[in-house]
């Protein structure tokens, strides 16, 4: 797809530098006010942009936009609107945000109204998830986890190299950055007993990964080819698919995971689109053996250079990184697992989240999970005060960041944050 990112304009409003909102980044989130009422806004430096504020003052008339659509407690009835709209809407708010453009610069009340400081609003949920989907799509990780549970030799199971191995998981217990949430309890066996305990999770992990949102159904029966793929994402966000290690060894055969997972996943509020990260393509890693043809990728550029950061936090301490990692490094790319995901018919709608899987590096230091990190406990974290994880305790945060950056710009995702709070 042809880049109609302009590195080179400016706003306005000062950016800050690395900020994750320069005016050509202009992600969707739903703001909160203290008095609970909700719109859409994007984000702009250190501001949030109310839509709703702005298009009853008429700044995007013209654009055919119903009345009351950014009214709203969620970005689906938007994004149902269509990606010609996502296009022009965007392409309004740069004008109007433009160091050239006085309409709103110079308009005091309507400035009032509608930009306010990210810290005196809250971050609502974005979508309305409708159905969620997780994927297991990194190579390094699954090699990780196949040569700890099982042998190096056998990391990868025969199917992983010629499908997007996925999982249907549970919508109702995503949530925002910034809620936190209590340890998950459930049947925990200690390795080589096979008589489970009931017990708050004593394994409690992270895993690091990036979802991306449905923009566009399709009817039972149709499929998603890679190369319409693009067509059918909305964008993309961070995401944390909490996971209690205990939990999942003794639950998760014959079927996946079930209760180790479906406790909170943790998604940003921003939603930042595929336009905006278009300039950001890169050559996705290559696959070896050759895949069936409904799954070949449409061009070498479909990978995205996304850096993606993990900060972990304890109380009465600052954050402390504790992985660097990459979005590119993903064997099976999104346009591949949408492909794979409606082969068979399976009918998406707007609003749905498809979750990549934990994204691993090669290297211990961007693994994507304490799991790989600590290598199932055996080499702890050591953080700066003396303290040591093997999995997360009570009052641990943790923080995903990510960026995409080249030499002409950055844009950002802003972050998805959590903390795990003591078992109820
Ligand atoms: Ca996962």
């Amino acid at each position: 797809m042809q880049t109609t990112t302009d590195f080179t304009q400016t706003s306005w409003i000062n950016i800050p530098e690395n900020s994750d909102f320069p005016i050509y980044n202009l992600p969707l989130g739903i703001i909160k006010y203290k008095n609970g009422k909700t719109a859409v806004a994007t984000a702009i430096g250190d501001y949030t942009l109310d839509l709703a504020a702005l298009h009853k003052l008429g700044f995007l008339k013209d654009l055919s936009l119903p009345e009351n659509i950014f009214e709203s407690r969620y970005l689906n009835d938007f994004i149902a609107l269509g990606k010609p709209i996502w296009h022009s809407l965007r392409n309004r708010l740069m004008w109007l945000l433009n160091i050239n453009t006085v309409e709103l610069k110079e308009n005091k009340q309507a400035r009032e109204a509608c930009l306010h400081k990210m810290n005196e609003v809250d971050m609502s949920m974005p979508i309305r998830v409708g159905d969620y989907t997780d994927f297991y799509s990194s190579k390094e990780h699954a090699t990780n986890v196949g040569s700890m549970f099982r042998d190096l030799k056998n990391a990868l199971l025969p199917n992983w190299l010629h499908l997007p191995v996925g999982y249907h998981g549970r919508s109702s217990s995503i949530i925002v950055s910034g809620q936190n949430f209590h340890r998950p309890k459930g049947q925990i066996t200690p390795p080589g007993v096979d008589i489970p305990s009931f017990s708050p999770s004593k394994a409690m992990d992270f895993e690091l990964e990036m979802g991306f949102i449905i923009g566009k159904q399709t009817e039972l029966g149709q499929s998603v080819s890679t190369k319409e793929a693009a067509d059918y994402i909305f964008g993309m966000t961070l995401f944390n698919d909490w996971s209690a290690r205990d939990i999942q060894r003794w639950e998760y055969v014959p079927l996946g995971p079930f209760l180790a997972k479906n406790f909170a996943s943790t998604t940003s509020p921003w939603i930042v689109s595929l336009e905006a990260l278009d300039p950001f393509r890169t050559k996705a890693p290559a696959q070896e053996p050759e895949v069936l043809p409904y799954l070949k990728r449409a061009n070498e550029n479909t990978a995205i250079d996304i850096t993606l950061e993990v900060w972990l936090q304890i109380e009465n301490s600052e954050p402390v990184k504790i992985s660097t990692s990459n979005y590119k490094y993903l064997y099976w790319t999104m346009e591949q697992q949408l492909a794979h995901h409606t082969i068979n018919g399976c009918n998406i709608n707007v609003g749905d989240l498809m979750a990549s899987g934990t994204i691993s590096g090669p290297t211990p230091d961007s693994f994507g999970s304490m799991l790989e990190i600590t290598w199932n406990g055996k080499n702890p974290i050591k953080l700066p005060n003396g303290e040591e994880r093997k999995f997360l305790q009570d009052g641990d945060t943790v923080i995903i960041k990510g960026y995409a950056q080249n030499e002409k710009g950055r844009i950002g995702f802003g972050e998805a944050r959590a903390k795990v709070l003591p078992a109820l």
